[in-house]
Order: structure tokens, then sequence, then C-alpha cells
């Protein structure tokens, strides 16, 4: 079985964008529109040097209940405690909103491991950016850009060393 990292984070932050990017293909939906990946949706990730993994995109976890309840936020939250690493994508254009700290809380509740991902940080100021996040207290959040293929080397780095 190949390790499995999980993409979580809540819709529209660059999730599939960024699953596309790791698994080179355009299988997962990429939509202007939050919440267009319903399902758990399965890939593979494989290096020239390293070991493959495997990777899992949500559809993103949504305040639609009171405590991160509904259908497509269940299934987030399951895929991601069956993996070996989370990957907690953010959007580094619009910072850091209630529902991020909603998902930190529920991610450090799990006690699983997980690792920062500060997306969509081109045309942007990467340290303004990374600065609004320093808040949630969480150590080496990662700049990258999924759409421009920014930090994506780095990422791979950071899931090689935790895997
Ligand atoms: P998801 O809902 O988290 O899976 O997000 P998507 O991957 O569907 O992306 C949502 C929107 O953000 C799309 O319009 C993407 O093109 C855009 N996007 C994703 N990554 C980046 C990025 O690095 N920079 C910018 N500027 N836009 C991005
Ligand atoms: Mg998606």
């Amino acid at each position: 079985m190949l390790p499995l990292v999980a993409l979580v984070g809540r819709p529209n932050v660059g999730k599939s964008t960024l699953f596309n990017a790791l698994t080179r293909t355009r299988d997962a939906l990429v939509h202007d529109q939050p919440g267009v990946t319903r399902d758990r949706h399965y890939g593979v990730c494989r290096l020239i040097e390293g070991r493959p993994f495997a990777l899992v995109d949500t559809g993103g976890i949504e305040g639609e209940g009171e405590d991160l309840a509904g259908a497509t936020t269940r299934q987030a939250r399951a895929a991601a405690l069956d993996a070996d690493l989370i990957l907690f994508i953010v959007d580094g254009r619009e910072g850091a909103s209630g529902l991020d700290a909603e998902i930190l809380a529920w991610l450090r509740r799990s006690g699983r491991a997980f690792r920062l991902v500060v997306n969509k940080t081109d045309g942007v100021d990467v340290h303004a950016a990374l600065a609004d996040f320093a808040r949630f207290g969480v150590e080496d959040a990662l700049p990258i850009a999924a759409s421009h293929q920014r930090g994506i080397d780095d990422l791979l780095d950071i899931v090689e060393a935790s895997l």
C-alpha cells in the first residue's frame, strides 16, 4: 500500500488544482464555483526519485452545519482521517477565515499529522500572505501557487520527509 496524503481545506482554495499538479492529470474538477468536487478523488503522485504516494482530493470542508457536519464535509473528514499526512490548504489571497480556523481546530483535535499550505501566493506579497496565518500558530507554513506550479518541489520535499 502506498502512503496516503489528503488535501483538506475549505472550497475554492485550490485543492483540485494542486491535486492535478501533483498527479499531472486533469482528472480533478477545477471550477470557479466552490464545492465542485463532491466526493473523494484518488490519484498517485509518481516521483522521478523517491517513493510514490497516493493522494486524495476532497470536496472541501464547508461550514454547512454548526459543527462541520454536512455530507461533503463528512467525506473530507473521513478521507483525512485515513491519511498518513494531511495538507491543510488555505487561500493566501483571501487570508485566514473563520472556517479555516474551525478546520484547524478540528485538525488539532484529530491529532493527525498535518502541514499548512498557503496557496495562491502568485501576484501577492508572500510574507504578508503568510503573516495573515501566523495567528494560527502553525510551524513552517509553506507558500505555493498550484496553478503556476510554484512551490511544488518544496511541497514534495516536505511530503517525502513526512511519510
Ligand atoms: P478547490 O475547490 O479547493 O478544489 O479549488 P480549485 O482547485 O477548484 O480552484 C478554485 C479556483 O482557484 C480556480 O479558479 C483555480 O484556477 C484557482 N486557483 C487554484 N490555484 C491557484 C493559484 O495558485 N493561484 C491563483 N491565482 N488561482 C488559483
Ligand atoms: Mg475541488
